[in-house]
């Protein structure tokens, strides 16, 4: 079969995102009337708790091609792109958010250099719209600091916006982590990868679902699933600090044995206590942030749930 005829799937993640659906389904059948190659869409539905189930039924089951999946909770971002990859049936998929933040034409782009034989084309972010500067600091800030202590050489400003041939899909299904950190682990599998540099555009109806909290937890996530680095650097730490005590041991005995006078001060004494009892606290924490992933890995829950799932020619 010729390249062009291959068939490609975009698969997208929603949560509480009713805001965007008619205008999202919207921009997506203007989008498929000119590339033909997409013939499938699949809707993750991650628990959402507004109307985004009502409206996709009520603006699909006319259409072809369109397929919810229906998480019975809110799983996050990650598994639900997880869970999407899974359903794929086509040659290819392309990975993009509801709010319209990673452009349609970026897309066909990416179609095009998928059918040039790349196997994994990644959107590169080169200017961000309508996002705090906050934001934008601690994600630039992020992947520079992921790049430092992971030994993986994840390309930088890059999201999820990805499109990944058959083989990468089948290749990161048998990736089974807990908590997969998407972008971190397509980059591990390797295969002929190119980035696409984009203008990352603003949401474009209703507000980000990735509030602070969810960008730390992605974040940890990511570094305790590529690194052992912080483990590593708190037995470094720990020992510079054992030396340097010892060291201001035999200083005080000396003072005591051979001078006339003793170290003077408690003051001091309780700072470096305490200097020490945080530091441990710290690095136990460090250690307990492994602990947990361990504690998730063996558990050996199901990453994800399925309420139902629906096709738009009312095939179940
Ligand atoms: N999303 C999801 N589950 C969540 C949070 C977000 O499926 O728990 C989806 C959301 O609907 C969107 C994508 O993930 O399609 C990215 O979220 P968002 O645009 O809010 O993140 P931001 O671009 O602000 O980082
Ligand atoms: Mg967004």
């Amino acid at each position: 079969m010729a390249q062009s005829e291959k068939q490609v799937s975009l698969v997208i993640p929603l949560y509480n995102e009713e805001e965007m659906m008619p205008i999202l389904i919207e921009k997506l059948e203007e989008f498929r009337s000119k590339n033909s190659v997409i013939s499938e869409v699949i809707f993750i539905n991650d628990g959402s708790r507004d109307k985004t189930e009502a409206l996709v039924y009520e603006l699909t089951s006319t259409l072809t091609g369109y397929h919810l999946i229906n998480f019975s909770r809110n799983f996050g971002h990650q598994i639900a792109v997880t869970a999407g990859l899974d359903f794929v049936t086509t040659d290819a998929a392309i990975i993009m958010d509801a709010d319209l933040q990673d452009p349609l034409d970026t897309a066909g782009k990416m179609i095009e250099k998928w059918q040039n034989g790349y196997d994994v084309v990644y959107g590169v972010r080169k200017e961000r719209d309508g996002e705090s500067v906050f934001k934008k600091a601690t994600a630039s800030l992020f992947y520079r600091f992921f790049k430092w202590i992971t030994d993986l050489d994840i390309p930088l400003d890059t999201g999820d916006f990805r499109l990944l041939d058959k083989k990468v899909i089948k290749a990161y299904q048998s990736v089974s982590e807990q908590q997969p950190f998407v972008r971190g682990l397509i980059t591990w599998l390797g295969y002929d990868q190119i980035g696409i540099e984009y203008h990352r555009e603003s949401r474009k109806a209703g507000e980000t679902k990735y509030p602070l909290k969810k960008m730390i937890r992605l974040a940890l996530n990511a570094i305790t699933s590529f690194s052992d680095k912080p483990l590593r650097i708190a037995t470094q730490v720990g020992t510079i600090l054992s030396i340097l005590a010892f060291i201001g041991i035999l200083w005080v005995f000396y003072v005591r044995l051979f001078m006339d006078t003793a170290v003077p001060g408690w003051a001091s004494s309780l700072l470096i206590t305490l200097f020490l009892g945080g530091v441990q606290i710290l690095f136990l924490g460090i250690i307990g942030a492994y602990l947990a992933r361990i504690y998730g890995e063996v558990r050996h829950r199901p990453r994800y749930l399925l309420k139902n799932s629906w096709k738009s020619d009312g095939t179940k």
